[in-house]
């Protein structure tokens, strides 16, 4: 299985230990999110020394009022990377709103521009931007995933434009029906699953620090809604990571 999104630099335990019990649990490959520069560097570290993780490097909205906002040129190197394999993650947040809306709006397109010119995918946050979120995008010709996927109102730009829709742990929530149904109707090569670590932990470890382990039961709740046999949906969901992401394909063991 793969955890499509976690912030393993940010998470309270080493690395090492959440990645050992992912395997345990069947996780065996993580895409690990840098947020401003110096998390890009310590992901693009992570991702050297453990085997199975790659990085999305980006800088946040959250980030855009402050220096980080001035420093996408810094990205091109760093995605130069054979580990790094999106941009982002980057979008959109009037919700939370920690900087001024003209500045997010930039450092977005920046980014936007920055993923076309480097031919990788880009990995969006939105919160309470729907609207023009769906503009930019629509303006954008690469592959787009939509990460800890909870805007109803973007699923049909979704279905429309084929973006990958990538479900995080609020999907297990009792009152998530609406993401639920959205989960049901994506179609089956469009599906991605992911943690968000190590914020939103699903049922149920709902409340507790996120871990990738746990996006088994995201896989878990997905396929009930789908009806469709976890194992099954799991494996769709890695090969949909390795088109969405271009991640390497193991050789099969001879
Ligand atoms: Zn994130």
């Amino acid at each position: 299985m793969i955890d499509t999104h976690a912030h393993l630099d940010g998470c309270d335990e080493r690395p090492e230990e959440l990645l050992a019990r992912a395997r345990e649990a069947g996780v065996g490959r993580v895409i690990t999110v840098g947020s401003g520069i110096d998390s890009c560097r310590a992901s693009l570290a992570i991702a050297d020394r453990e085997s199975g993780v790659f990085a999305a490097l980006g800088i946040h909205p959250h980030q855009a009022g402050g220096a980080e906002a001035g420093r996408v040129d810094e990205l091109v190197e760093l995605l130069g990377h054979e580990r790094a394999v999106a941009v982002g993650e980057t979008g959109l947040d009037f919700y939370r709103d920690w900087a001024p809306h003209d500045l997010q709006r930039n450092l977005f397109a920046a980014q936007l521009e920055l993923a076309g010119r480097v031919g990788k995918p880009v990995v969006i946050h939105n919160r309470d931007a729907d609207a023009e979120i769906a503009a930019a995008l629509a303006r954008f010709d690469g592959t787009v995933i939509l990460h800890c996927f909870s805007s109803p109102a973007l699923f049909e730009a979704a279905l429309e434009h084929g973006y990958y829709v990538s479900f995080a742990g609020n999907v297990t929530f009792a009152k998530a029906d609406e993401l639920r149904e959205a989960a049901r109707r994506v179609p089956a090569d469009r599906i991605l699953a992911e943690t968000d670590s190590p914020y939103l932990a699903p049922e149920p470890r709902r409340g507790r620090p996120n871990e990738p382990a746990n996006v088994v039961h995201t896989v878990a709740a997905l396929a009930r809604v789908r009806a469709e046999e976890a194992a099954e949906l799991a494996s769709q969901i890695d090969a949909n990571a390795n088109a969405a992401f271009a991640l390497p394909v193991p050789e099969p063991a001879q």
